[in-house]
Order: structure tokens, then C-alpha cells, then sequence
């Protein structure tokens, strides 16, 4: 049989709801049906925050996910069971949980006791449900010698302007964890003419969020993607609000309600996302910056750019430089995250040391009638720190520091220099959108100019999708996935281009 047929069916199976018959297990002591006669597992299952011995496991009862979830005001137990096979036979490990009301009904379980390297599969059930089934994996014992490690990363999934096809060919792609880069919802209200459409307002409020994410989370290609292997997730500016900035909006902008909003954003997220319980603090904060270890192999350092840094400097747009670009005070870190960093990549004993982060390091040149212009969101505005980091890096050269970036909706592939022509010292690989921004070129004609003014560019394209990496400990080699459309479903993908990096010799080069 062909593997394409295995994976079809093993994907039909992981999308099919099935209700539980009279010989299912039942929650001992469970009072009534709670969800009336809908299905509670609208929203799908994940697993993320992988470790060697376990990973979270995470669902949500919700069975009228767009307008609130449905769910009486009262906590409701969840059956969860884990199994070492596809074949659902041999439990692993089973237990209940809570699914609280002050946390939308949402479960999050952090399951230990497993062993390193090797797949899980998982489904949760109620008196009258049971849910998608889905597949999570362990890491490699931390001083494991790995030889190989496959994971994807993705960025942007805007509903309104195009289909979830790249998610659904992720699914598909046998990686043992996916990276999210930001961008899962976006807060913006419904506009005519889209692809797709928002339901309801702007976001500001807790239940605003909710419904959000509940409408994003019931698309099957989401939930596809999402039961087919771990996902760590990391947020940019959209799971708030449009390029917000610490504790404030865009530009520093006043809203005396901003830190409420924001803490409405991180509490929604966390209720969607599968993070460790206990992460979640209440109020507007939460650190979501955390390191992963694959064996000797690689070492991830996933950031939060968001939630420390310090106002843009002279907008947050495509700009001429101005003074505040070099000011030492500003951070897109905040000092405890880069401390972290800093310290960790130099104290690093991983061969590939991977930063999962959100926007742009490389300092693009978008130069207008001879007049040098950056963009003051990216890392360009925060030039010291960028300088630190990339001083970092250059102080490790074995460290063989890559850089995944999202953001952008383009894809971008750059050898990260302190200065335009100094020495390369990293590499940096920006993943385009998996929607965001709809039906894009390959090459569109206005960039070639920025092309020829930045040499250290490798590869731009425009189209959406996805990028894969293999890493072993010879090189990290990324493959950029593209799907022909989004504004129409069943669009194909394939591969657009892939790069290299050697161990030892940082910058990418073009297979
Ligand atoms: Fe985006
Ligand atoms: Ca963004």
C-alpha cells in the first residue's frame, strides 16, 4: 500500500467523531448528560510542550463553540486515556480531569511517565463523547545522541483570507513537532469580500476571544494538523491586538483598557492552546518564553517578542532611521528573556541551537528614491539589543545559531550579518503565512529592487505554506512547502525551494 493511502486513512480517522456505544466506558459518578444533544469535541484535541518523559494533552468542551461553548456554569469531568498504539489497544495511562467553567471548560493535561522518543496516541471522553483521536511524541532523553529530527514551523492563519489547505498537508507531513510562530487568530472584525468570514466584533473581551479562537478551532484542516503530532506555540501581535507593544497599543498609543484586553487575550489563548497547566498566572502576563531540548542534537529557545519590548520607535511601519532605531534602553526582549538567551545559547551544549521567535532579525533595506528605510517593527527598531543578539551568536560560532521567523507573510531566507557586508553569523530562515494575506506570487515585481540592495537575502516568495526541517548532526536542511491557493480548498502543495546549513558554516545555501 502506498504510505499517501496509510496517511489518508490514519487522517480520516483522526477527523471522525464517533459516539460512544453501549460497551464505551463510562465517568464513574458523572451526573447527567451535560452537553444536551450535541457532541462536546467541536474544537478538536492537541498536544504540545513536548519533554522526554510526557507531553500536554488538551481539549475543550464546547458544543456551541461559537457562541460561548455551550456548557453549563459548572465544572464537568473529562475521561482521558493514552495508548503506546494506532490501534487504540494497549492503554498507557487514563485519568480524569476538570474541565472548569472559569477556564471555558477547557482541559489541560500534563501527561508524565512516558518514555523518550516515540509516539503517543490520545482521545478524551465524556458520558455521552469521545473525541478525535490524537497522536502526540516524546522527545529524545536529553543527552540522547540523536541522529535525526523532523519539525515544521508555520506562522499567520488569518480565516478570513484563505482556506487552512497548508495546515491540512502539515498534517501530513510526519514531523515530530510543529512549531507556531504567532499569528493564530486575528482581532480584527468581519470584512466584506474575504475568502472566508469573522464572526463578531473587534476583539476586547474575554468572550470576544473565546469565540474567536472556538471559530478558528473548528476548521477540520486545524484540527488535523493539530491531532497529527505535538505543537509548541508562541504568540505575536494579533492574539491581542495589531502590532501592540508591551503594555501598550501600536506606537504606545493610550487605552486605559489595554492591560485588561491583554489579559482577556493571554487568558483566551492559554484556553485554547496546549500549555502546561499552571502557566497561566491571571492578569496580563505570562511567560511564555521557554527552551526545549532535542537530545545532543538541538536546543530550542522560543521567544516572546511581544509582551517586554518597548515602543517602536518612529512608528511602527517602513520608515527612514531615526535616533530612537539606536536607542540602548529599548528591548524587544525585556531583560529577563534575554538574559535567558544570552545566557542559555552561550552555555549551550547542543549542536543546532534553534530560536522559534516572531519578526524579522535580518535589517532589510527597503531604500526609496536613495533614501535608506527599515521596518520598525522588526528587529531594525531595536537596533542595539539586535546588535547583542547577533554579538551572541558570532561569540558561538559552533553553537550554529538559526533563527525561524514569522510575521511577514513572505518567506524569506537571510545570512543574519552584524553589518550589511560583515561576516555571516547565523542564518534565518522567515516562514511565509498559511493564509495571511491571501493568494500571494512567487516573486512579485517591487522586491526585486530590495533584492539587489540586500545581498544577504538568499530567497523571497510570496505564496503561502509552510516551512520543514531536517536536522541531523551534519546539517539543518529547510524545505519551503507552498500551496498554488487559499482562496479556493483542495489546492495542492509542493516544494518551492530548499536550503542547507552545515554544521559549522553558518548562512544557507540553495539546494
Ligand atoms: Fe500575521
Ligand atoms: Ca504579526
Amino acid at each position: 500500500m502506498r504510505s499517501s493511502d496509510v496517511d489518508r486513512r490514519r487522517f480520516l480517522r483522526m477527523l471522525s467523531f464517533s459516539t460512544l456505544g453501549l460497551t464505551a466506558p463510562r465517568l464513574a459518578g458523572a451526573a447527567g448528560r451535560l452537553t444536551g444533544d450535541r457532541q462536546p469535541f467541536t474544537l478538536g484535541v492537541a498536544a504540545g510542550d513536548p519533554a522526554p518523559d510526557g507531553f500536554v494533552i488538551w481539549t475543550r468542551l464546547a458544543p456551541d463553540p461559537l457562541n460561548g461553548g455551550g456548557m453549563p456554569p459548572v465544572p464537568a469531568r473529562v475521561r482521558w486515556e493514552l495508548f503506546a498504539d494506532e490501534t487504540l489497544r494497549q492503554v498507557v495511562k487514563r485519568g480524569t480531569a476538570i474541565a472548569s467553567p472559569t477556564l471555558a471548560h477547557a482541559v489541560h493535561v500534563e501527561v508524565t511517565g512516558l518514555a523518550p522518543d516515540r509516539w503517543y496516541w490520545y482521545r478524551f471522553s465524556t458520558d455521552d463523547a469521545v473525541s478525535a483521536v490524537g497522536r502526540g511524541r516524546t522527545l529524545p532523553h536529553a543527552d540522547a545522541a540523536v541522529s535525526r529530527l523532523r519539525f515544521a514551523f508555520a506562522s499567520c492563519q488569518h480565516y478570513e483570507q484563505g482556506y487552512f489547505t497548508a495546515l491540512r498537508h502539515l498534517a501530513r507531513e510526519d514531523v515530530a513537532v510543529i512549531f507556531h510562530l504567532g499569528d493564530y487568530i486575528y482581532e480584527s472584525p468581519a470584512r466584506d469580500g474575504r475568502t472566508r468570514r469573522h464572526l463578531g466584533p473587534e476583539l476586547f473581551t474575554l468572550d470576544d476571544y473565546r469565540n474567536r479562537y472556538a471559530q478558528y478551532k473548528c476548521d477540520p484542516d486545524l484540527q488535523a494538523a493539530h491531532a497529527a503530532c505535538p505543537w509548541v506555540v508562541t504568540w505575536d501581535d494579533h492574539e491581542v491586538s495589531d502590532n501592540y507593544a508591551g503594555p501598550t497599543l501600536r506606537l504606545g498609543r493610550s487605552d486605559e483598557g489595554f492591560l485588561r484586553r491583554r489579559a482577556a487575550a493571554y487568558q483566551a489563548y492559554y484556553e485554547h492552546m496546549p500549555l502546561r497547566p499552571g502557566w497561566l498566572t491571571h492578569g496580563p502576563v505570562a511567560q511564555l518564553f521557554r527552551g526545549f531540548r532535542c537530545g545532543a542534537l538541538a536546543s530550542f529557545f522560543v521567544l516572546d517578542t511581544r509582551q517586554y519590548r518597548t515602543v517602536q520607535p518612529c512608528g511602527d511601519n517602513t520608515t527612514w532611521p531615526c535616533d530612537g532605531m539606536l536607542d540602548p534602553g529599548a528591548t524587544m526582549l525585556g531583560p529577563a528573556q534575554a538574559a535567558w538567551l544570552f545566557d542559555g545559547v552561550r552555555r549551550s551544549s547542543s549542536r543546532w541551537n534553534i530560536l522559534p521567535q516572531q519578526v524579522m532579525v535580518a535589517k532589510v533595506n527597503r531604500r526609496q528614491n536613495g533614501r535608506d528605510r527599515f521596518t520598525m517593527d522588526h528587529w531594525a527598531g531595536y537596533e542595539t539589543e539586535r546588535q547583542r543578539l547577533l554579538a551572541c551568536f558570532a561569540a558561538r560560532p559552533d553553537a550554529n545559531a538559526i533563527v525561524l521567523t514569522g510575521d511577514l507573510h513572505s518567506s524569506w531566507v537571510n545570512d543574519l550579518r552584524a553589518t550589511a557586508d560583515g561576516p555571516t553569523v547565523a542564518t534565518e530562515f522567515v516562514g511565509t503565512s498559511l493564509t495571511s494575506g491571501g493568494d500571494g506570487q512567487d516573486l512579485p515585481k517591487p522586491i526585486e529592487a530590495v533584492l539587489a540592495d540586500n545581498p544577504f537575502v538568499r530567497f523571497y516568495n510570496e505564496q503561502r505554506g509552510y516551512v520543514v526541517c531536517d536536522v541531523s548532526p551534519r546539517q539543518l536542511r529547510a524545505d519551503y512547502r507552498v500551496v498554488e491557493t487559499v482562496s479556493r480548498p483542495d489546492a495542492p502543495c509542493l516544494t518551492r525551494a530548499g536550503f542547507i546549513v552545515e554544521d559549522g558554516r553558518p548562512g544557507a545555501q540553495r539546494l
